[in-house]
């Protein structure tokens, strides 16, 4: 097993994507390496860190000068080296980090490690790992990337490869592999070459940066031009949408507006033009999309080079004013979209959509190099197809037994781990099938606002990045422990007493579903998704000193032919009501922290894919429950799962029937 430890800062949104994304394309090519992303700005700096991040956030948006400045003292020589004595917190966390975990390759997407590994390794002759820099800036590449020694320097282009040498790094340490986009780029295909003149309808992105809310009479332009049709992406500010929709409604179809999306990579791939400021990750992942970009807007400093690869390269334009965007267009489209044909052809020639998966290689490769006489990795480069079923549920496999557990909850309501680290318990542990289902909370109810209040429930406005993250969990969680992960959400219909409060679970959702509707409108959106819903801990609860809730139960004939399944054991209570009644039925640990675990769960003989589980727990056929134990033989062999994602042995049907368990049918 080879380890590779990959080094980030949240400062900028280019050093994060630029380490998850080589995480991921690791652990795609392989199961023999470990990767871990650290973030030690955060762990080491805890609160002054976001401190420091916003203060960050906030002049970038209102200052964009004043950032450049600071940027730019980066730049200054003696910069950073001045200051390691600021960063001694950091050192010893590193220090310490690099001494237990004695990985065989360090990756840093953020210019301060390199100083920071220089001075601990002063004293000694040789560094006993590869340190590999990901240089994420483009073209104007600030020094402190490079003052400070790496084995290689990973960059862009071949544009950046050459700042780099002119500014003396030797060429043999210079790698242009591109940027590491998601894999997600090298999946769909992209729009073709030729543009289809005539009826066809020019598809445009036109993405909001910070402070543009002035961007409503572009807008209108936009759509005055013959066959424009636009997709608005306006991030989290609701009452700027509001104001869009608002505008755009007279062009309902050929208007979109979206708010906050975790669909760029798609809508990237299915625009004919961009139209942003020059992020360092948007601007890289239009040219893995060979989407031409129009810039409108450039924060001095790191997006500068952005801005200029964009304009020198011709992989679409700069704007020095936004409202010349419009013309810009009609340019591009004008004249059988010469110019438009010319920007494309010259993305596809620097484009490079696989990169994350070249560097992943290198990396690996580098750890072969850093321990010569060790096991050689074994590499699987699947075709672009197969990545996408695999990133997707898994293939069509036959039935087995399946260990699931469909009502967990996380920190983004009141459970005591992080989604990535309850993925990883379950995935150890050799769970099949998650679904995670924090609570939300019904803020026209009381206790719903009580509950606001003190953080218990994930709230309404961060539903969409809730759904993100457990879509990007999803993906490394199949790769990495081949588990179907599910999002869901537990919607809390709290009144006074027990005889009208609700716990209703939505299982397998696609999108966020509004807290303010009733309990048959929740079920109808729910069902609208695909998803399953199910009435959670329905009847008298002996041991936990939560409130019941009975309203569904005390309705349960009104109910019954809306409710898919109903929680017939809730992490230590059974409740053979629902037996009796012979209603489909689930078991499930209502996980808080991790002794929750040893408790009811659901075993499904099913295949391995999440449309098949919802069907089976809809049919309620070959459905079982079992009381995970800690003494639990199965669980203390630990036979169900050797090793993740290969030569897995399966929890047999005769040993599963051992257990206490309930069948329907
Ligand atoms: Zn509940
Ligand atoms: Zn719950």
């Amino acid at each position: 097993m080879k380890k590779v430890l990959i080094l980030t800062a949240g400062f900028g949104e280019g050093h994060n994507a630029a380490a998850r994304n080589l995480r991921d394309a690791l652990e795609f090519i392989s199961d023999e390496v470990q990767v871990e992303v650290l973030d030690l700005f955060e762990s080491t700096y805890g609160s002054m860190n976001t401190l420091a991040k916003s203060a960050y956030l906030n002049m970038v948006q209102y200052a964009p000068k004043l950032w450049g400045g600071v940027y730019n003292l980066l730049d200054n020589s003696k910069f950073v080296e001045n200051r390691l004595g600021g960063f001694t917190k950091l050192k010893n966390a590193l220090a310490d980090i690099l001494h237990e975990t004695q990985p065989d390759c360090v990756v840093s997407t953020y210019p301060v490690y390199a100083h920071v590994i220089q001075e601990l390794y002063r004293d000694y002759a040789e560094r006993p790992f590869t340190f590999i820099t990901v240089v994420t800036d483009a073209i104007t590449v600030n020094s402190a990337w490079y003052r400070a020694p790496s084995d290689l320097y990973c960059v862009a282009n071949e544009p950046t490869a050459e700042v780099l040498v002119q500014a003396g790094v030797p060429k043999a340490k210079i790698r242009a592999l591109g940027f590491p986009v998601s894999l997600l780029f090298t999946e769909e295909p992209a729009l073709p070459l030729r543009l289809p003149v005539g009826e066809e309808l020019r598809k445009i992105l036109y993405v909001i940066g910070t402070g543009k809310k002035k961007a409503g009479k572009v807008i209108e332009r936009l759509l005055a031009l013959p066959q424009v049709q636009l997709t608005i992406v306006c991030g989290r500010d609701a009452e700027l949408k509001a104001n869009l929709l608002e505008r755009t409604s007279e062009f309902q179809d050929r208007a979109h507006v979206l708010g906050w999306t975790n669909q760029m990579p798609k809508l990237l791939l299915s625009h004919h033009v961009v139209i942003s400021k020059a992020g360092g990750a948007i601007t890289q992942e239009a040219i893995a999309a060979r989407c031409p970009m129009i810039v409108n807007q450039v924060i001095p400093g790191q997006e500068e080079g952005n801005a200029q690869l964009i304009g020198d390269y011709k992989l679409g334009a700069v704007v020095e004013r936004n409202r010349e965007v419009p013309e810009l267009i009609e340019e591009a489209f004008g004249h059988k979209a010469k110019l438009w044909l010319e920007w494309r052809k010259n993305l596809l020639r620097i484009s490079k959509p696989d990169a994350a998966l070249t560097l992943a290689e290198l990396v690996l490769a580098q750890c072969e190099v850093a321990d010569p006489t060790g096991e050689k990795i074994k590499l699987f480069k699947p075709a672009g197809r197969e990545l996408k079923s695999a990133a997707k549920s898994g293939p069509a496999s036959p039935p087995r037994m399946l260990l699931c557990d469909f009502h967990i909850h996380t920190s983004y309501s009141d459970g005591k781990l992080t989604v990535p680290e309850v993925v990883d318990f379950y995935g150890r542990l050799g769970f099949d099938c998650i679904c995670i289902t924090d609570h939300l909370a019904d803020p026209r109810r009381l206790i719903g606002k009580l509950a606001r209040l003190s953080n218990m429930t994930v709230s309404e406005d961060q539903l969409e990045e809730y759904f993100e993250v457990i879509e990007r969990e999803r993906q490394r969680a199949w790769r990495k422990y081949n588990m179907i992960v599910m999002t869901g959400i537990e919607f809390n219909k709290d009144g006074y007493t027990s005889k009208t409060s609700a716990h209703l679970l939505g299982i397998d959702l696609k999108s966020p579903i509004p807290s303010a509707l009733d309990l048959p409108e929740t079920i109808a959106h729910i069902h609208a998704q695909g998803g399953l819903a199910v009435a959670s801990h329905p009847h008298i609860m002996k041991s936990e000193w939560g409130k019941n809730t009975l309203y569904l139960w005390e309705n349960h004939e009104k109910f019954a032919h809306l409710i898919d399944a109903w929680e017939i054991a809730n992490r230590h209570n059974i409740f053979d009501c629902v037996g009796m009644k012979r209603l489909p039925f689930l078991g499930n640990s209502d996980f808080h922290k991790p002794k929750h675990i040893y408790s009811w769960k659901t075993l499904l003989y099913c295949e391995k894919d999440a449309e098949a589980i919802k069907e089976c727990v809809r049919r309620n056929e070959h459905v079982s429950i079992t009381l995970f134990r800690e003494n639990n033989q199965l669980v203390a062999n630990a036979p169900l799962r050797p090793a993740p994602a290969t030569g897995r042995s399966e929890l047999a049907m005769p040993a599963a029937a051992g257990l206490l368990a309930v069948r329907s049918h």
